[in-house]
């Protein structure tokens, strides 16, 4: 689909950058477990930064992490966790990288005991859906599910999995659909399987679904 730069889009769209990744992807249910691995690295790696900054990064890690393949990446070893500290295209945090070797080998786990992680994730996924949000205030920063599966996901022993940012990967993927009722997108992706009744909580102006999610992080972890 072409970018449409001068479309009715979601508020947070503000960059050429969030504006692509807005329309193509963000909301766009898939089932592919590559890209949910891809996601979960990406949202471990955005922690205290912005999402674009990690979008711009894109390329580079998935060279640094074998291209997203979990069964790869669950067997790097300490010289290979050393030889990532030293790349500059990743953010190279020491938490972050063991995390991502660490979540590879617990997302394998949830695959063989699910069929995939897919089919894993799609037991949290609300039962209604929720109306659509008007305003960026409208869209809750978590909900029940997420809980519930950050919950999970941490007694597998996940990290970097808050229920925030576990909130921003089921709108990023398609499980519940937050884009405003304005949003020419809105009605494209599938997403509407729906959403959690839940209290909205208002996001510092200006800022993507993910940003506030890095917020909740530090304080929800
Ligand atoms: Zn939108």
């Amino acid at each position: 689909m072409r970018t449409q730069m001068t479309a009715t889009r979601c508020g947070w769209a503000t960059s050429p950058l969030l504006v692509e990744y807005h329309d193509r992807e963000w909301g766009v249910d898939i089932a592919d477990d590559r890209r949910h691995f891809e996601f979960l690295i990406l949202e471990g790696a955005q922690a205290g930064l912005s999402w674009e900054t990690v979008l711009r990064r894109r390329g580079a890690y998935r060279r640094a992490f074998a291209g997203f393949d979990p069964r790869r990446v669950a067997r790097f070893d300490d010289a290979k966790a050393r030889s990532l500290l030293a790349d500059a295209g990743i953010i190279r945090n020491r938490l972050k990288i063991a995390s991502a070797i660490g979540n590879a080998r617990a997302f394998l786990a949830v695959a063989r005991e699910h069929g995939s992680f897919d089919a894993y994730l799609r037991s949290f996924a609300p039962r209604r859906p929720r109306r659509a949000p008007r305003t960026l205030a409208d869209i809750p920063a978590e909900s029940p599910e997420s809980v519930a599966l950050s919950k999970d996901l941490r007694r597998r022993g996940f990290t970097f999995v808050g229920p925030v940012v576990m909130y921003a990967h089921m709108q990023a993927v398609g499980l519940v659909n937050d884009h405003l009722a304005s949003c020419y997108r809105r009605a494209s992706g599938r997403g509407s399987r729906g959403g959690a009744a839940n209290s909205p909580r208002r996001p510092a102006a200006g800022a993507s679904p993910r940003d506030r999610a890095t917020a909740g992080t530090r304080t929800r972890r």
